[in-house]
């Protein structure tokens, strides 16, 4: 099957959060499994740093961005993945915005990015069977593809799928915008992509795409009621039956602490004693030596973007309370001001027991998942989650709480049948959080019943291999419903 997946962040090229591991390790894992998968990104500053290793194809694409035509030029590299350039939009040292805020002209950028796709396509004479589209940023895709590119001969038998990642992010715009996208102001109404007066990409995306499906199945249900559909659950009802929850993998060669090139030890399921090397270091690492002291003491990893949604208000309450039992709490995250400012006026109360490092970091990242002994995950709401995943896998046991994707993958501890991956809580609240810590905590001093728990996590297969199947399943559904077989 030819499969073209369109996201706007994938590793190894560009990331800001999990969105960026999915599209990536989805297309590898397609490739092992034979099948015809590329993806198509637009060319950031970032990636362009490697454009060695990326080729111009010589290809030029002209794209209409409201009234301007834009060019874009086409770069692949050896995988025959693809990249539009366009340095007016991409050229810019973040993605989609400073900590401040949102890039101003992000609609006309994601407009030139989802009408570029097609237009690449066009140009390459690529014929693809699905599109799959993540987020709103490639939401307009199928809305084009049922409008301005319907008669097109080279897409009559393409069939697509919207991934949402998250509904917490729609790209709502100005109705002012409305004129970037060329479609017809008919579609700017309730029926269409208005919403409360603004355009939505991802409304776009829902209402046209052949099927839908979001990151675990609890999200797919939640996102259907008023609490957790952010005003898009009405849309999202009517076409539940075209719904679907596939929950994300890992890929497991990134994130194996067997042989992780950023950790100082190294360890799996059947010997775990490397463990305690990752976290001498990550002590050594984050606090200074007489902080670092206590080391019997539990360490607390999260790492995290810092938005509204990753229960950062909770963990500033808590973190009092919490520091008062003597645990060491490291953070890495990057994201918005007020949290950035937020964990660094408690750091400066807290200094000893509490590690605030802002920025996006790889190689701590890896270090904070195999040197704690607990990974907090306080999420609001949580469509997947990967973090906990990943800590799962190198042994540091998830205290979360029982959300979206957190709640299919964590399964709470039963001390009494000693059963169980995580520690789970449901209030929104810090108190139900500590208590959830709290429970963590005695675990912690039962030495094997730890060992049994950490090994018990790590033993779990969230590789991508069974989701992968899923989605290609869920392909076949969508061209099906194009009116074609799936082959
Ligand atoms: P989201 O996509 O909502 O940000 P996920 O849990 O699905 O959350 O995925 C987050 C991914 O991004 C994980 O791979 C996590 O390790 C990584 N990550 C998040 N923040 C940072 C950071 N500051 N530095 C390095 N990696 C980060």
């Amino acid at each position: 099957m030819k499969i073209l997946i369109a996201s706007p962040e994938a590793v190894p090229y560009v990331k800001t959060g999990g969105l960026a591991d999915v599209a990536g390790a989805l297309c590898r894992e397609y490739r092992k499994m034979k099948q015809d998968a590329f993806l198509i990104l637009p060319l950031y500053k970032n990636i362009k740093k490697r454009e060695n290793a990326l080729v111009d194809t010589g290809v030029r694409i002209k794209v209409p961005v409201g009234k301007r035509i834009m060019e874009g030029r086409i770069f692949n590299d050896r995988l025959q993945n693809h990249f539009i350039r366009c340095d007016e939009f991409f050229d810019r040292p973040e993605i989609y915005g400073t900590p401040e805020g949102d890039y101003a002209d992000n609609a006309a950028r994601f407009v030139f990015f989802s009408r570029g796709i097609l237009e690449t396509c066009r140009a390459l004479n690529f014929r693809p069977d699905v599109v799959h589209c993540n987020d709103w940023q490639t939401s307009l895709v199928p809305l084009y593809l049922r409008t301005l590119y319907r008669n097109d001969g080279l897409f009559k038998k393409t069939a697509t799928l919207l991934t949402i990642h998250n509904l917490g992010y729609q790209g709502l715009f100005p109705a002012s915008d409305m004129v970037l996208t060329n479609l017809g102001s008919d579609l700017f109404n309730p029926g269409g992509i208005e919403f409360y007066g603004k355009v939505n990409f991802l409304k776009a995306g829902i209402i046209s795409a052949d099927i839908l499906n979001t990151v675990s199945e609890t999200y797919a249900k939640e996102i259907l009621g008023s609490d957790f559909g952010y005003g898009l659950d009405g849309v999202l009802r009517t076409r539940q039956d075209d719904l679907y929850g596939v929950i994300n993998g890992i890929d497991h060669d990134e994130w194996d602490p067997s042989k992780d090139r950023f950790l100082s030890g190294h360890y799996d399921y059947d010997d775990i004693s490397g463990k305690s090397a990752c976290r001498r270091k990550l002590l050594r690492t984050l606090f200074t030596s007489s902080q670092a002291g206590g080391e019997s003491m539990p360490v607390i990893g999260m790492v995290t973007r810092l938005s509204e949604q990753k229960g950062l208000d909770l963990v500033i309450r808590a973190v009092p309370e919490l520091l008062s039992f003597g645990v060491k709490l490291a953070i890495l995250g990057k994201g918005d001001d007020r949290f950035h400012k937020g964990l660094q006026d408690i750091s400066g109360m807290f200094g000893g027991s509490l590690s605030v490092n802002i920025g996006f970091d790889e190689q701590l990242a890896h270090r904070i998942y195999a040197g704690s002994d607990f990974f907090l995950v306080p999420s609001k709401y949580e469509p997947c989650g990967l973090g906990q995943l990943i800590a799962l896998r190198y042994g540091s046991i998830p205290v979360a709480r029982k959300t979206g994707g957190l709640a299919d993958t964590v399964q709470d501890y039963e001390p009494l049948k000693s059963r169980g991956i995580g520690f789970l809580f449901s209030d929104y609240t810090p108190s139900a959080m500590l208590d959830a810590l709290k429970r963590a905590f005695c675990v912690y001093t039962d030495k094997d019943k730890m060992k049994q728990m950490i090994r018990g996590g790590m033993r779990k297969d969230f590789s991508w291999k069974h989701s992968a199947q899923r989605y290609i399943e869920l392909y076949k559904v969508a061209l099906k419903k194009k009116g074609r077989k799936g082959r």
